[in-house]
């Protein structure tokens, strides 16, 4: 399988020049090719097929408006023209279905908050005996080194964040499963409302306080930002300021999601979790928090480290409701407002913690086998009266709106 490694950069002057050119290359070939296939489709003229657009770009490298693609790594160039392709490919996907919904291609600019250049095997790239990365027509970089490459890596992207920091992003192929000693617990893991995940078990797991605080300080300077005047000196360095707290809750974010996820593979023997088409939810009020919570990427570091491990994975579809079915009876008894947090099943007298019950679905629906006990879901002796279950009230609008402002 592969693996990815990033690793921070230290460009010196002119190595930070050198891949300025080189992001602007592969920029502009990008866009060139994007226009190319744009102005095709507008004229109903066929789709410009990929090796088409590579004659292109070699015939425009011997224009004077163009020339100057030649002083970067072609290969760079040529992986510009395979991103566009991937990016066209998940587009027509998307529209038949088979991937969330998302836009065309779009034109890259020179302020898009990443820039990136890949090198292949055969872009002639190295580590050199030094440790240094050396990268065609760009030199010597040195790195970083926070973690021992587990085996020589095939490509590495450069990448330059809107903080202004640069890495190297290596892919490796892993060699055989690192299995791990069985185990028995089967978990199922949903997005929990007022917490990060919830699990079948009833754990609640919430984001660490660091990362709660680097959270709170983005908010801080991102408030300071919007006050700041368009075009100001200040507003500059605002922006600055507001891109470092940006990245510093990526980097927490994603440190939090490693340290769990490498904790969920090394307890539990199956996990399930549901797809939610977390591109999907985009337009929904769900949506921030969704992508706040980093869910997709979690769920990915998940996926990759249950292969490695040889645990089990299993990815859900989009299931229906969770909260409508009764996870120790399955009887399905209908939607319940967000500001219900816990009921009783009318059917079969258990109490039911929405999340977790949630969770409990999910597994089942993986065909895990969890046992749902524990304080969060427990059977009472007596079933709930009919009138005091509160299953379905219709609560005041308002009331309504406060609870979902305050879960998400
Ligand atoms: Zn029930």
């Amino acid at each position: 399988m592969q693996l990815r490694y990033s690793f921070r950069l230290y460009p010196n002057g002119s190595q930070r020049a050198a891949l300025a050119r080189a992001f602007g290359c592969a920029r502009v070939v990008f866009n060139d090719a994007l226009r190319a296939r744009e102005d095709a489709r507008a004229a109903g003229l066929p789709f410009i097929t990929a090796s088409e657009l590579s004659k292109h770009l070699t015939a425009a490298k011997k224009t004077s408006e163009r020339g100057w693609l030649t002083e970067v790594s072609s290969v760079i160039l040529q992986q510009s023209l395979r991103d566009l392709d991937t990016a066209y490919r998940n587009f027509f996907d998307s529209l038949k279905g088979k991937r969330p919904k998302m836009g065309p291609p779009r034109f890259k600019s020179k302020r898009d908050s990443r820039q990136a250049i890949r090198f292949t095997a055969n872009a002639g790239w190295k580590i050199t005996p030094g440790s240094k990365l050396r990268l065609p027509k760009i030199g010597d970089l040195t790195v970083k080194w926070s973690r021992t490459l587990p085996s020589t890596p095939s490509t590495v992207t450069v990448i330059k964040d809107s903080a202004g920091r640069y890495f190297a992003s290596f892919v490796v192929k892993t060699g055989p499963q690192e299995v791990l000693p069985t185990t028995t617990p089967q978990i199922g893991m949903d997005l929990g409302l007022g917490h990060f995940a919830v699990l079948s078990d009833g754990t609640k797991i919430d984001s660490p306080r660091f990362l709660r605080r680097a959270e709170k300080q983005l908010k801080k300077v991102q408030r300071s930002l919007s006050r700041k005047a368009k075009g100001s000196a200040n507003r500059n360095k605002a922006r600055l300021r507001f891109a470092r707290a940006h990245a510093r809750v990526a980097d927490a974010r994603r440190e939090f999601h490693h340290q769990l996820s490498t904790k969920l593979i090394r307890e539990n023997q199956a996990i399930a979790v549901e797809d939610l088409a977390v591109k999907g939810l985009a337009r929904t009020r769900l949506a921030k928090s969704v992508h706040d919570a980093g869910w997709s990427q979690f769920v990915t570091m998940l996926e990759y480290k249950a292969r490695r491990y040889g645990r089990t994975f299993v990815r859900i579809g989009r299931f229906e409701p969770t909260s409508q079915v009764c996870s120790a009876c399955g009887v399905k008894d209908g939607p319940k407002p967000l500001h219900i947090r816990q009921w009783t099943c009318q059917a079969c007298g258990t109490v039911l913690d929405r999340d977790t019950n949630a969770a409990v679905n999910v597994a089942k629906a993986a065909g895990l086998a969890v046992t749902a006990c524990g304080a969060q879901i427990r059977p009472v002796p007596v079933p709930a009266q009919r009138d005091e279950t509160g299953t379905h009230p219709k609560p005041h609008p308002t009331t309504v709106r406060q609870a979902g402002i305050a879960l998400l």
